[in-house]
């Protein structure tokens, strides 16, 4: 089935009974009730399958899992309460028996990047960025670093840079260091890293795949063997997302395909519109025939869609002149997220790239003039108008 029909369908009518409710319901239970202490017993030693306390799995999340784990094809998923927490869970499982070193992208989530520096860092894990777009860094970087893991993403934010993740991949494998990608941007419509050789999948689920800007969730895909270690932490420590929230991540995700694709042809519109714009010096979209990563986008994204993240500069701005722009828009939200079905904008320098230091931004080519919009729903003919009124 394709995956605009598993996202209606799938993970939904597994309860057993006279009454099987059409949608999954929210499963608000700390802990459930057995008419035979027998059977939580086995239930407690893993010999059969059911609930027992929710912090281990509860069955709204045990559906929302099912669904997130067919649309990216794995075998199956742990919810979790943020996509930082998704994170950092699956980095410290993938650490937990080699060595404490994590290689990752030069471009990365500015969230990640404190994840790393802040938080495990001062536990002993150590971390080397690289230029993903670069191989032959990357090959060396391996061959020198002796990374336990490796981290990217399918696609940078803001400037959308696409690595080859197939030979990253491969080289990642040959130095026994799983393949942690935040499929984030892309989603799984647009590209399935799992399928390309990463080991783990990590979503913030607070962006498309809920995509009303009402959830804080995310999610860690991978095949079963590695999820049942991922769960064993998982059942300790708790990570695990809200059933309230798993209830609205599920809701979001069944129209989440609709509207992506229109968020993409959107987004589509809205780069040739701006790249026409006499004060845009430069767009930044996937589509982009000179795009410098042409290739791996070929190789990563499906049936034409590329995305709904478009980022521009516009001539001479500074800081002042950025927030006099933003200012004048009336339709577009002004916002710290993305992939909501309003549009957002956001400049990065100020915003998620404010902690990053000058010479870095400098270094990944994030200027004080870059705009980021997240493209919505909306009509495409008033989300130009909104940004050619602001633009003047
Ligand atoms: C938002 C985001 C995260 C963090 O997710 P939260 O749900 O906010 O914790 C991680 N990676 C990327 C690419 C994101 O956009």
């Amino acid at each position: 089935m394709k995956l605009q029909t598993r996202a209606v369908h799938a993970g939904d009518r597994k309860a057993t009974g006279q009454h099987v409710p059409v949608t999954t319901p929210i499963h608000t239970a700390a802990s459930y009730f057995y008419p035979q202490s027998e059977m939580l017993d086995k239930i407690f030693g893993h010999e059969e399958h059911g609930y027992a306390y929710a912090r281990y799995d509860n069955p709204t999340n045990a559906a929302l899992e099912q669904l997130l784990a067919s649309l990216e094809g794995a075998d199956g998923a742990l919810a979790t309460a943020s996509g930082m927490v998704a994170l950092q869970a699956t980095l410290m499982t993938c650490l937990a028996e080699r060595r404490k070193r994590v290689l990752c992208a030069e471009a990365l989530y500015g969230a990640t990047v404190k994840l790393l520096m802040n938080v495990l860092e001062p536990y002993g894990v150590e971390t080397h960025f690289v230029d993903l777009c670069d191989l032959d860094a990357v090959a060396a970087a391996i061959a020198e670093f002796q990374p336990g893991c490796v981290l990217m993403e399918t696609v940078s934010n803001p400037l959308l840079r696409v690595g080859n993740l197939s030979r990253i991949a491969e080289l990642a494998k040959a130095a026994n260091a799983p393949v942690i990608v935040d499929n984030t941007f892309a989603t799984p419509l647009l590209a399935r890293p799992l399928e390309h050789g990463a080991s783990y999948v990590v979503h913030s689920l607070t962006k498309y795949l809920s995509g009303h800007g009402d959830v804080l969730g995310g999610a860690i895909l991978c095949s079963g063997d590695k999820l049942e270690e991922v769960r064993a932490m998982s059942r300790v420590v708790g990570p695990v997302l809200g059933p309230f929230e798993s209830y609205l991540s599920m809701r979001g995700i069944k129209t989440f395909p609709l509207r992506m694709e229109r968020q993409c042809r959107n987004a589509q519109q809205v780069a040739a519109w701006l790249r026409t714009h006499p004060r845009v010096t430069r767009v930044f979209y996937l589509d982009d025939p000179q795009h410098p990563d042409r290739a791996n986008v070929d190789a990563l994204f499906r049936d034409g869609l590329y995305g709904a993240m478009v980022s521009f500069e516009v001539e001479g701005l500074d800081k002042a002149g950025v927030f006099t722009l933003m200012d004048r828009l009336q339709l577009v939200v002004r916002a710290t997220s993305l992939g909501d079905v309003h549009t957002m904008v956001l400049h990065p320098w100020t915003a998620s790239h404010r902690d990053v230091s000058p010479r870095h931004k400098q270094r990944t080519g994030i200027r004080q003039n870059l705009l980021r919009l997240s493209v919505g729903i909306e009509d495409a003919e008033d989300i130009l108008a909104d940004l050619a009124q602001a633009l003047g």
